[in-house]
């Protein structure tokens, strides 16, 4: 069995019940960081997750938001005596911006770092992520204000299928991607550009045929939450759900 922990489910601004958007997705080998725009020592911590079953960091895209955490939380693991490799998967654009940023910190200069190995992952459609034994996961172009990746990760061992939006405004390639998941993650930051609504995340529910849709990344300062359910129910007749910090959700 896998299962999802969502460590953070706000958008760019957290507050102190709602960190910004990033989760965990565990097999009994594989333990897949997406996204890390806090550090996530303390959420991990909190989740009961440890740092070295994380095997493998996915970046959506080059935003605070998603990507600020990462440098703190490579230190972290350093200090905690990380020997094995840590493979951190994302476009170009995002491992070249993040390179630079630890370039900055002198990084190289840091005695016995442990091996972090680059993946960089095609800006075209279906692009194989990362493969093996427990899952599959592609990605495809979505849109947003810099290069960003949706992704589509199946369970190998039960054939079960989560979709993952990132930061996106509706669009083709992306529903393409997650049709048919059994689940979809999708944000419902408010119309874009480069973002949806809980409406627009309906409707893509909807188009892609997908069997559930939890709504992430949203406005954890607006009174009204359960709005966004209302909203996108008028568009998906499928179960919607309102992500929370260490939701757990089995894939
Ligand atoms: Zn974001
Ligand atoms: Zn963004």
């Amino acid at each position: 069995m896998a299962t999802i922990t969502i460590l953070g489910s706000a958008y760019a601004i957290p507050n102190t019940t709602h960190e910004v958007t990033h989760f965990v997705v565990q097999g009994n080998e594989t333990g897949i960081l997406i996204d890390c725009g806090s550090n996530p020592t303390v959420r991990l911590e909190q989740a009961n997750i440890t740092y070295d079953s994380i095997t493998d960091l996915i970046l959506t895209h080059f935003h605070p938001d998603h990507i600020s955490g990462a440098p703190l939380m490579l230190m972290n693991m350093w200090l905690l005596g990380r020997k094995k490799p840590l493979r951190i998967h994302g476009l170009a654009h995002c491992l070249n911006n993040l390179t630079k940023l630890m370039q900055a910190y002198e990084w190289a200069t840091w005695p016995d770092f442990f091996p972090v190995e680059f993946y960089e992952v095609p800006e075209t459609e279906e692009a194989s992520v990362l493969i093996n034994d427990e899952f599959s996961i592609k990605s495809s172009p979505g849109n947003h204000m810099v290069p960003v990746i949706g992704l589509r990760i199946t369970n190998s061992i039960n054939a079960r299928i989560l979709g993952y939006s990132s930061d996106t405004e509706p669009d083709d390639s992306i529903i393409s991607l997650v049709s048919g998941a059994n689940l979809l993650i999708h944000e419902a930051t408010g119309e874009g550009p480069g973002h949806s609504s809980a409406s627009q995340a309906g409707e893509v529910a909807s188009r892609a045929k997908v069997g559930c849709l939890y709504l992430i990344h949203y406005d954890v300062h607006r009174a009204q939450h359960s709005q966004l359910l209302v909203e996108a129910q008028k568009q998906f007749k499928g179960s919607v759900k309102l992500t929370f910090d260490f939701m757990r959700i089995e894939l």
